[in-house]
């Protein structure tokens, strides 16, 4: 049988019905532990820290998606994070976007600097600047794209390929594009990471990361940080995000278009001052992101002419439709202001220097009516 493709992998892989009771949905095997015949005589299931047959379930089906040999779940994003700057050394240099996840910056400087692991944030719009910041201590380059809040597009094979040339391991945090839309590893990537508990879960209701990879040695590695230091997800966390992937290409493309409308609306509002949308054609990383890129998401961040912080909380408290939280990626939509939450830990003055603004607003655009969100946008704006 030919590879199935991505929509059928999505709602099959890793789940044949159960050979006990012929179950279709995989159980959730709410058990600690498994009996041995004798000593160390099992059937592949020893203690449920380290494995568990529903999360077995969930690492084939996201492995599949990804187009990876291997998948690893943890019990969040961040676990996932821990799980790869655990595998370095004090003295190891990490490359990181300057433009990313406050939970990764916060966890690089704050929880591991201490231990000396030596954290640099850049721009990553031009690989020749980024290759010009290899140390010979560097040892991973740490990519976001979409970037969070400002959705710039990092080329991941020219920065691949420029690591690769150095031997250093490319991650790419694949969180807000999802392998439906972009395939990190294909694209020369050697890890690549989601926070599960954003698209891939889908419906806001679990916390799950994952890594995804052909690294039979970095597989090897992340097993047993996750074995030993113990951020393993539990059966339910597990069972609830595969029941999200099975619908992950049907509302990806309900999140894609429903962004183009809230964008092309917001470009076009006099009160707005700016969108940051990759599917603009003027958007600088447009041809990058319209190559390894199958839609343009379903995140739109923009900023308000009026650029103080009272200004961005007016729109985002007058919102029906959309509900002002942190988060992304769920069905529902969602409004964020990065200075206030999802970024508040990195310090103000490196804050704009990344673009970040106090009126920033960023919109995880859900799979409701496209309408019912421009009015709802349109009613918030008008106050
Ligand atoms: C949310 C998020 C994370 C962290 O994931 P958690 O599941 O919240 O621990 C990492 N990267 C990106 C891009 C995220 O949006």
């Amino acid at each position: 049988m030919p590879t199935p493709r991505f929509a059928t992998l999505a709602v099959h892989a890793g789940q044949a019905p159960d050979p006990q009771t012929g179950a279709v949905m995989p159980p959730i095997y709410q058990t600690s532990t498994y009996a041995q015949r004798a000593p160390g005589e099992h059937q592949g299931y020893a203690y449920a820290r380290v494995s568990n047959p529903t999360r077995t379930a969930l690492e084939q089906n996201l492995a599949a998606l990804e187009g990876a040999k291997h998948g690893i779940a943890f019990s969040s994003g961040v676990a996932a994070t821990d799980a790869v700057i655990k595998c370095l050394k004090p003295g190891d240099h990490v490359l990181a976007s300057n433009d990313l996840y406050g939970g990764t910056y916060r966890l690089l400087r704050q929880v591991f600097g201490p231990f000396g692991i030596d954290s640099e944030f850049i721009p990553m719009d031009d690989p020749d600047f980024v290759a010009s910041r290899f140390r010979d201590t560097t040892r991973i380059l740490w990519i976001e794209t979409p970037t969070n809040p400002l959705l710039n597009i990092v080329d991941i094979a020219a920065l691949a390929a420029a690591a690769k040339a150095h031997g250093i391991t490319v991650v790419v945090d694949n969180t807000f594009a999802t392998p439906y839309l972009q395939r990190p590893l294909a694209l020369g990537a050697d890890l690549a990471l989601h926070s599960t508990t954003k698209y891939l879960g889908g419906h806001s209701d679990v916390i799950g990361g994952a890594i995804c990879t052909n690294d039979d040695a970095w597989t090897e590695r992340l097993r047993f940080i996750a074995k030993s230091t113990g951020a393993v997800p539990g059966p339910m966390d597990c069972f609830l995000t595969l029941r999200g992937t099975k619908t992950l290409h049907l509302r990806m493309d309900r999140h894609c278009t429903n962004a183009g409308r809230v964008a092309g609306y917001l470009a076009s509002h006099p009160k707005v001052a700016r969108v940051y949308w990759p599917g603009f054609p003027d958007h600088p990383g447009h041809a990058v992101a319209a190559r390894q890129m199958s839609g343009f998401g379903g995140m739109v961040s923009f900023v308000l002419k009026d650029e103080s912080i009272e200004a961005a909380v007016r729109v985002m408290t007058g919102t029906r439709v959309f509900t002002l939280a942190e988060s992304l990626g769920g069905v529902e939509s969602l409004t964020n202001h990065p200075a206030t939450m999802t970024h508040a830990s990195i310090p103000r003055e490196e804050r704009l220097a990344a673009g970040l603004h106090d009126s920033l607003i960023r919109l995880s655009v859900g799979v409701e009516d496209a309408e019912d969100l421009l009015e709802d946008l349109e009613r918030a704006l008008a106050r």
